[in-house]
């Protein structure tokens, strides 16, 4: 496994690739945003850790591209974000990234979230089936979505909840569950349930017409509705 971290802060830098290492992780680093691109195009790594404050591109435009390029579109993407800066966050998973820490962090708690989010991006035991409402189709096994046949790009934290919500169409998941099933053995208690809503703006906007089936429950969750 092959963790690039773009991070401009020398110390942090340090820190983080010390830990990944001795926890066994492949690391490469840049730190500074162009030169960042460069290098993950030139040979994707299988998750990305990204500092929004760079010199270069900034975090939030490199994860945009990142997600724009066809070889980096799925690749796993941690923020970094400046403490208290609530609209950061928000405008980190806005820009497709899976998750996101805040600084000062620590690094238990980075591994920890990066162990999450690989673990849910390896081919999962579930079963081979294909979850299907009209024209869109899920297929567990291969983790990809298709409406009418096309391939849609999501990112690995989407494609869970979509899952989830195809699994119990016309049941209301409140967003608490999703995060649930999101971070499964992880404690989901300190991470807010907005970042449910975020996270399902970007499947609308991805699955476009076929979204259509997904309904907003009000101060709760939300439910995919089919007529049977
Ligand atoms: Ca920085």
């Amino acid at each position: 496994m092959r963790i690039f971290i773009v991070e401009d802060e020398p110390d942090i830098l340090r820190a983080i690739e010390y830990n990944l290492r001795k926890e066994g992780f492949e690391t490469e680093s840049a730190n500074d945003g162009n030169i960042a691109m460069e290098k993950i195009i030139a040979r994707p790594p299988d998750l990305a850790i990204l500092d929004i404050m760079l010199p270069g591109l900034d975090g939030i435009t490199l994860c945009k591209a990142l997600r724009a390029s066809k070889k980096t579109s799925t690749i796993p993407i941690i923020m970094l974000t400046a403490r208290t800066l609530e609209i950061d966050k928000v405008t980190g998973l806005e820009s497709g990234a899976d998750d996101y820490i805040t600084k000062p962090f620590s690094i238990m708690e980075l591994i920890a979230r990066i162990r999450a989010i690989l673990r849910r991006t390896r081919v999962n035991s579930d079963s081979d089936e294909k979850l299907k409402s009209e024209d869109l189709e899920l297929d567990i096994e291969k983790v990809t979505v298709k409406v009418k046949n096309k391939n849609i790009k999501l990112t690995a934290i989407e494609f869970i909840i979509l899952k989830e919500l195809l699994k119990n169409k016309n049941k209301v998941l409140s967003r608490e569950s999703i995060l649930e099933k999101i971070w499964k053995t992880e404690d989901s208690s300190n991470i807010e349930t907005r970042t449910v809503d975020v996270h399902i703006m970007n499947l609308r906007k991805k699955l476009g017409k076929a979204a259509e089936h997904l309904e907003t429950v009000k101060n709760f969750g939300y439910s995919w509705r089919e007529n049977v």
